[in-house]
């Protein structure tokens, strides 16, 4: 028993899956994963983790696992030596350089990529190629949550902690489906709620777990959300319900912010919203009653062409009600990916240097410059559908994508597949062959997170470190050391032996994260941003000031973006999102056996009212067509949506049934996060039963 017990390696590890962040340890002997072991010192989760942390993990050992470099030759792929791999990469980003310059590049991060791993994809694009043309997934999911809060309060993350969360007076849920897609978040409000008398009201066109548990359910029409929580904020004012004192010593612009509020009346929202009028006095009233409001959101407000609008109302609203800097209050966009907040955060952005300083500024460019030893381009670059669109034009010819599966992601994936075809060379580094993968020259085989070390950043800006569990499988390796070679390659001379190096040299050149250290992140701590030189973190934002000049928040007037038009043929609303069980478009639950026995592939979801209309059932076969494309799909009739709403989880295991064939190509007009939610449809039976 000592014997197999000292074979049996356990290792402290952050979950690849969703923003909520849980760790826990990996039991693993060779390279067999034993089990997944919570412990009560992990600071978000405790002992708890969801059905993917707890039983996802098959595709670390997949077969279909990436272990060689591919380079293409024709409509094949042959396998190839790393050095080949770089030479051939390193030869083709100097020729394209020289000819057509360093704007002709893209370069996309990964949210599934470590801290050390995004801040060095970004150095790359900057300092080895000379381009600020770099973005990540943020641009799908969260951009207009983050400019919500630059907007008003300052800083793009979470206001709190879980137990922010979870001790607010009053928990609202818009637009998002935290019981599927942020599971151990959605415990701790079910338990808040029903042990700790937390009130919860849930905004959402679908009826998802949380609404069934919620005191109240507003279910508005399609892409009004702002439109009802502006009405709920003017009529808190209206009735002198507003919190003078912190308007009057914390916020700038209240005057101004109340006249844009005018056409906003409780008759005029519930004329557009639906929803009616005595819940919206109802809302006002709870928030009013409430000892901490904390507000959560997620792509059913963002994925809208007036996201970053929505999730400025949301913040005013928080503002006006005295809802920021104090406990249990507050704002809290829900992060997709484990760790999107972290490929923004640490400068995967087309604007941004690490830790949100523009690349604008001199006065920082300039500290980079220095540092870094070379001249850095000044213009900000191109953002995600910018270089698609580039390439459309034919004036990005280039791009190096790592840990992201575009083809599939993005919106409208006819007419990305359409620019991919365009490059003239496309570097794809993954730990799958994925759909991407097939439009690339050259293949780079990556260690996903238990085979490697760094840091994640969950959603509550909560740095954590991860331990290596596996050796690489095969010739795979960790990302951050596939860039360095690359760097080098092209004549940098990096030397980083370990993350740790990599953290330390960010934190040397950030402000917001001053004081990160590995020493300081060792086992089970954890630091949660800003965090000063001399190590002390920061749980709770805006207690003293707010990071503006004045030291004072912005109240900002919005206007409601109406949802785009489509052809009348289009006749159904097409909504999307995550299930329980399969983690984004699926690529690796679906190499999770019992994730994939449970839900084999994706469904529609389609109200019984409109079944009885088109006179479908359940396991009918549907053809769903937009402007953009057409999927297959088997029908669910079930209430959970309503009226000419279907439903359309993201994952899916076939070219056929990919969501995001029938999603358009509008946009947040202020981030360019694809307007995903907006999508019309119609629908064709192809078979009843
Ligand atoms: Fe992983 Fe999210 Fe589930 Fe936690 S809630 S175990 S982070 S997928």
């Amino acid at each position: 028993a000592t014997l197999r017990a000292t074979r049996i390696k356990r290792t402290k590890t952050v979950c690849t899956f969703c923003g909520v962040g849980c760790t826990f340890e990996v039991w693993t002997k060779g390279r067999k994963i034993l089990k997944i072991q919570p412990t009560p010192d992990a600071p978000v989760n405790g002992i708890s983790t969801c059905v993917k942390g707890k039983f996802g993990w098959d595709f670390i050992n997949s077969e279909e696992r990436l272990t060689k470099p591919l380079i293409r030759k024709g409509d094949e792929f042959y396998e190839a030596t790393w050095e080949e791999a770089l030479e051939l990469i390193a030869n083709k980003f100097q020729e394209i350089r020289e000819r057509d310059g360093a704007d002709a590049f893209g370069f996309i991060s990964s949210s599934k990529c470590t801290n050390e791993e995004n801040y060095l994809m970004q150095k790359f694009a900057r300092a080895v190629i000379g381009t600020n043309n770099v973005d990540n997934c943020s641009r799908y999911c969260q951009s207009p949550a983050t400019t919500g809060l630059f907007r008003t309060v300052g800083y793009g993350g979470d206001a709190g902690t879980i137990y922010d969360m979870a001790g607010a007076g009053l928990a609202i849920i818009v637009g998002a489906n935290p019981a599927e897609a942020h599971p151990v978040i959605a415990t701790r409000l079910k338990r808040a709620h029903k042990l700790n008398g937390q009130k919860l009201i849930v905004a959402d066109l679908r009826k998802n777990e949380m609404a069934e548990r919620s005191d109240l359910f507003l279910r508005p029409a399609p892409g009004t959300d702002h439109v009802w929580l502006s009405a709920v904020t003017k009529y808190i004012i209206d009735q002198g319900w507003h919190d003078r004192e912190f308007l009057t010593k914390r916020v700038n612009g209240f005057d101004e912010y109340v006249k844009s509020l005018e056409k906003y009346t409780l008759e005029y929202a519930e004329e557009v919203t639906r929803i009616p009028k005595e819940q919206l006095i109802q809302t006002a009233n709870m928030i009013y009653e409430a000892d901490g409001t904390a507000i959560f959101w997620a792509m059913g407000v963002t994925q809208h062409c007036g996201g970053s609008e929505t999730s400025t109302a949301i913040s005013n609203l928080l503002l006006v009600t005295g809802n920021f800097g104090r406990p249990n209050a507050g704002a809290f966009p829900l992060r997709g990916h484990n760790n999107v907040q972290g490929a923004c955060d640490f400068g995967a952005l087309p604007n941004f240097f690490p830790g949100y300083e523009l690349v604008t500024d001199d006065a920082v460019r300039e500290r980079y410059e220095k540092a870094w030893n070379v001249k850095l381009p000044r213009e900000k670059g191109l953002d995600n559908p910018g270089m698609v669109e580039a390439i459309h034009k034919g004036k990005l010819k280039a791009m190096y994508l790592m840990g992201e599966d575009m083809a599939w992601v993005d919106s409208n994936a006819n007419h990305i597949h359409a620019a991919l075809e365009k490059l003239e060379f496309f570097v794809v580094q993954d730990v799958f062959f994925t759909k991407t993968a097939q439009f690339a020259d050259v293949i780079l085989p990556a260690s996903p997170s238990l085979e490697k070390e760094g840091t994640f950043t969950n959603t509550e800006r909560r740095i954590q470190r991860l331990y290596q569990a596996l050796e690489p499988l095969g010739e795979s390796l960790p990302d951050w050391k596939i860039i360095t070679a690359l760097a080098n390659h092209l004549g940098a001379h990096w030397c980083y032996e370990h993350p740790g190096e990599i953290m330390a040299e960010a934190a040397s050149l950030t402000p917001l994260f001053a004081g990160v250290t590995y020493e300081r992140l060792e086992g089970w701590n954890s630091l949660l941003w800003p965090v000063n030189a001399d190590g002390t973190d920061t749980p709770l934002l805006y207690t003293e000031r707010f990071p503006f000049p004045d030291g004072k928040a912005q109240l900002m007037p919005t206007d409601w973006v109406p949802p785009v038009k489509t052809g009348d043929e289009y006749d159904l609303v097409l909504n999307n999102g995550r299930l329980l069980e399969h983690f984004h478009e699926g690529n690796m639950t679906n190499k999770s056996r019992g994730l994939l026995y449970k839900v084999p592939d994706t469904f529609v979801e389609v109200s019984p009212e409109l079944a009885k209309e088109r006179g479908i059932k359940d396991g009918s076969l549907v053809r769903l067509e937009s402007e953009y494309g057409a999927v297959k799909l088997r029908v669910i009739v079930t209430d959970r949506v309503r009226g000419n709403e279907v439903y359309v989880p993201m994952n899916s295991t076939n070219e056929d049934s990919a969501v995001n064939l029938l999603t358009n190509s509008f946009y947040d007009l202020v981030t360019h996060t694809p307007a995903y939610k907006e999508t019309r449809v119609k629908m064709q039976v192809l078979q009843v039963e």
